[in-house]
């Protein structure tokens, strides 16, 4: 396989499955102590891996994705906490910009800034995060009336600021916190999860174009663990896999 592949990261093993049952030419690859899979998705070299939880771990699988793979382009797929006003359970939220909510150098730094980058916040790539938020428009319409519950509402698309962070939020009263602070320092945020600010500060460092979206699991409050495993089976891993079915199949080959 010649061309650079596009690196497909995800958060969850459920949402890498349908994926990996895709792929011609599946070839399975150890590094890192992880496990990678390289193959054609609609014609298209591609390796997917699972991101593993937390900034550091994100970090190593999108560094390895990089050197080892020679991924040329990064897409990610997860769940996430909705943070921001309406921003609800079974929404998607493309993001177009990532802060660590929970770096703090201060007073050497402004709160949130990462040292030595003299910003806080990191962008995704425009076009890419343009084909993936089409893409995302694409999937939920496919799968509407895939999420369970009450009501008839339409799950939505929403765009902007993502914040990661080393913590499931998990309580009301620190979410609100958390966004409060984020807000006030000029980030308002839509949603929290734990790895796509490390992703996207090892693309910036290496000049790789980035995409991430995430469907809101939870509201990061004190229910947020309950229905987690059921949701992530049902609904996010449904989702991830038609969106990125839609992404690819849409995207130029290199
Ligand atoms: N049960 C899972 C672990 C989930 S950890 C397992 O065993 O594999 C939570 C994952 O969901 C992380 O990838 C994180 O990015 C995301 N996430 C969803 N809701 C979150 C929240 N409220 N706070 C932080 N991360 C959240």
């Amino acid at each position: 396989m010649s061309a650079a592949p596009l690196a497909i990261l995800s958060a969850l093993a459920e949402e890498q499955q349908g994926l990996r049952e895709r792929l011609d030419r599946l070839e399975r690859v150890e590094r890192a102590g992880r496990v990678f899979w390289r193959g054609l998705l609609h014609g298209q070299p591609v390796v997917l891996a699972l991101s593993r939880i937390g900034k550091v771990a994100a970090a190593t699988t999108a560094t390895t994705l990089i050197e080892a793979f020679g991924a040329q382009r990064l897409v990610f797929t997860g769940v996430a906490g909705g943070v921001g006003p309406g921003v609800a359970v079974g929404d998607v939220v493309v993001a177009t910009e990532f802060v660590q909510h929970d770096m703090d150098a201060s007073p050497l730094f402004p709160r949130f800034h990462v040292p030595l980058y003299g910003r806080a916040r990191f962008a995704c790539d425009a076009a890419l995060t343009a084909k993936l938020a089409w893409a995302t428009q694409a999937g939920l319409a496919q799968l509407a009336g895939v999420m369970p519950g009450p009501g008839e509402r339409n799950q939505r698309l929403h765009q902007g600021l993502v914040a990661s962070g080393d913590r499931f939020v998990s309580a009301a009263a620190e979410a609100a916190a958390l966004h409060a602070a984020l807000h006030d320092a000029g980030h308002p945020t839509l949603a929290v999860e734990m790895e796509g600010a490390a992703v996207a500060q090892v693309c910036h460092d290496y000049g790789i174009p980035f995409a991430a979206m995430r469907t809101i699991s939870d509201r990061a409050d004190d229910t947020a663990h309950i229905d987690f495993p059921q949701f992530v089976t049902d609904v996010a891993s449904r989702y991830a896999l038609a969106i990125i079915d839609e992404f690819v199949r849409a995207l130029p080959a290199r």
